[in-house]
């Protein structure tokens, strides 16, 4: 069997057409024939390389849908046919401490869809099916695609730093993993405030679950919000105000980063000591929270808002990611 996709042969290179064949079936693995792959930003730092743990030829692509067309001889979860989605993870050594809690996304062993294997921009894939999930039939696979990486970045926090129904919370940046973000906080049950640095947002922003929003771009903003939220997410990639942000947070609140900020954070010691606050960070979600996300998201309407390209418009779709223009996730469709 060869699996036809877009690799980028050398750092920041043009994705261009390659085949390989896949390793033999294993007994847990599964074949995909790919309908639907999300285009995340992750996508484009391992295509420049900004992390420097690449290898080329790089087949990106872990926002994976599409339909089941063959299983190994230990698969009990799946049936050709069915369709599943896969994420950031493909898979984990299944014993740790961690992945015995449920944690798999903190397994030492972690494998990743698209780091040493090759991704999702392609028309099939082979992969272990302990990490592909099932999409609940209301959530169209466009839609769905991009939750298997973004949704469940800003999915998790909320649920394992114990966010609450009364509680304030506030979201940083209104792009592809913000304006997700939104939508479960809001699904939460939590009065929600959106921090944008586009004034022309708030619309969309009150749409997407937002009780308030606070223009970044207005002087004293930060200041004027103090001590209002419990917990803040911020999914920006650019440095902030931090201890003006910190302020933001009511006692005991808690400062979430899924956003990857190159430079260290400066924060003064005592921004945290005196109302007992934190500062924490959160990659992806474990297979269950995996579950229950789709679940929030199927209930409470919870979608990505994206713009679909066919899968041979590629590089259209990562240089609009790359240049943050996708309004919000970009998909490619075969
Ligand atoms: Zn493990
Ligand atoms: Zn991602």
């Amino acid at each position: 069997m060869e699996i036809h996709c877009y690799a980028a042969m050398k750092e920041k290179a043009r994705l261009k057409e390659f085949t390989y064949e896949p390793m033999p079936l294993a007994p847990f693995d599964i074949d995909i024939e790919i309908t639907h792959c999300g285009v995340c930003h992750s996508d484009i730092h391992l295509i420049d390389n900004d992390w420097q743990l690449s290898e080329y030829p790089l087949v990106p692509g872990h926002e994976i849908v599409g339909t089941v067309t063959d299983v190994g001889v230990g698969v009990m979860a799946f049936e050709k046919g069915e369709r599943v989605g896969v994420g950031w993870q493909s898979g984990a050594c299944y014993h740790c401490d961690y992945c015995m809690r449920g944690d798999h996304n903190l397994c030492p062993d972690i494998k990743a869809t698209c780091m040493g294997n090759y991704g999702g921009f392609a028309d099939m894939i082979r992969t272990d099916s302990r990490f592909a999930f099932a999409i609940p039939e209301q959530i169209e696979s466009e839609n769905a695609a991009p939750l298997l990486c973004g949704g469940i970045t800003v999915y998790n926090p909320l649920r394992s730093f114990d966010v609450e129904p009364h509680m304030k919370v506030g979201v940083i940046g209104i792009g592809g993993l913000g304006h997700l973000a939104l939508q479960f906080a809001r699904a939460f049950g939590c009065k929600v405030t959106a921090f944008s640095t586009s004034p022309d947002k708030e619309d969309e922003a009150r749409n997407l679950g937002a009780h308030y929003f606070i223009p970044l771009t207005e002087k004293g903003a930060l200041e004027k919000a103090a001590g209002t939220l419990n917990f803040i997410i911020s999914t920006v990639h650019v440095d902030m105000d931090w201890p003006a942000v910190l302020n933001v947070l009511k006692p005991k609140g808690k400062l979430c980063l899924v956003g990857a900020v190159a430079n260290p954070l400066v924060i003064p010691a005592f921004s945290l000591i005196l109302q007992q606050k934190s500062v924490v960070g959160s990659p992806i979600g474990g297979r269950m929270a995996m579950r229950e996300m789709f679940q929030l998201a199927a209930r409470h309407g919870i979608k990505a808002q994206t713009e679909a390209v066919p899968m041979t418009d590629v590089n259209t779709a990562v240089d609009r990611t790359r240049q943050g223009k996708a309004r919000y996730r970009m998909v490619l469709k075969n």
